[in-house]
């Protein structure tokens, strides 16, 4: 095995939460995940957090399933795990079910406004979530940052794309369009000739720049206003890297499973915890790389 590296600050903490999201969407990769409950344990996680935060105690941590939104008392008890000392996100569909109101989930924010740094709401283009109501969206956008999240899965309606966005555009909720990840490579991460999703886009809208790394890029728009990307991410999370004598396994993102097992990759690796208390760290590589980006200089 080689030594670990990543980048000041710590590797992202993506934390699955032992809750299905009760959709199916098409492009899903964690569904299977939930397919058997055995050994999900929201104690587990809360003792990985802890174990994370220990190691690098300024790093990212992003709530994901499955659905965070689910259980709102779980989700209460591993936000508590976290110290304030870490930037918190959650991936979220805003689920109103009989069992919890649109109240229930507005309370639920506004107690934790000052833990959740953005919340990613998933609404795609084409329906294949559960959605709640647009008003949800907006009353949480009152309280806490919020983005939507829209997967272009293979042959979208372009056509459907304008009226999409003006949908959010009129509550200036900025969009990010995302790349099936299971498609990309390294090879197409930063080609944009054959890219359709790039190229609608700049069909619709003005391109403004691009910022990227080994892993990961996005693509600015703006759309009479509105702030738009397109993000493409490799589908694994380690980079191996030879740096003078040495070669790294570069971590971009260490993910801890409803079990609390805690992975260095998504394919099942499991994380050397030691040797990440020896972690390397390096200057972050995200930096602008074309254009005017907001939030770069
Ligand atoms: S809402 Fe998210 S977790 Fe659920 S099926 Fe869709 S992509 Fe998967």
């Amino acid at each position: 095995m080689n030594p670990y590296k990543t980048r000041e600050g710590g590797a992202t903490v993506t934390v699955f939460v032992p809750y299905d999201c009760g959709n199916n969407c098409p492009f899903c990769i964690n569904k299977k995940e939930y397919a058997n409950m055995e050994g999900f344990s929201v104690e587990k996680i809360c003792k990985s957090i802890d174990t994370m935060n220990e190691i690098t105690p300024r790093c990212d941590f992003v709530f994901t399933g499955g659905e965070p939104f689910a259980n709102l008392e779980s989700l209460q008890v591993m936000l508590d795990h976290i110290p304030a000392t870490h930037k918190i996100y959650i991936n979220t569909t805003l689920p109103i079910t009989k069992n919890q109101s649109v109240e229930d989930v507005l309370d639920f924010i506004d107690k934790n406004k000052q833990k959740i740094s953005y919340i990613n709401c998933s609404r795609h283009l084409v329906k294949y979530i559960v959605e709640s109501g647009d008003e949800v969206l907006i009353k949480v956008k009152e309280l806490v940052p919020v983005r939507v999240n829209c997967v272009l899965f293979k042959d979208y309606p372009k056509d459907k794309l304008c009226d999409y966005i003006e949908r959010f555009r009129k509550y200036n909720i900025p969009i990010q369009f995302r790349f099936d990840y299971t498609d990309t490579t390294p090879e197409n991460l930063y080609e944009t000739k054959h890219d359709m999703i790039y190229n609608d886009l700049c069909k619709i809208s003005t391109y403004k720049g691009l910022d990227g790394c080994r892993m990961r890029c996005g693509y600015h728009f703006d759309y009479k206003g509105l702030e738009i990307t397109y993000h493409k991410t490799l589908p694994y999370s380690t980079i191996v890297e030879k740096d003078g004598g040495t070669t790294y396994d570069i971590l971009y993102d260490i993910i801890i499973k409803q079990t609390g097992e805690i992975h260095s990759d998504w394919d099942g690796t499991k994380l050397d915890i030691d040797a990440y208390r020896k972690v390397v760290f390096e200057k972050y590589d995200l930096r602008l790389l074309d254009g005017v980006v907001n939030g770069y200089n």
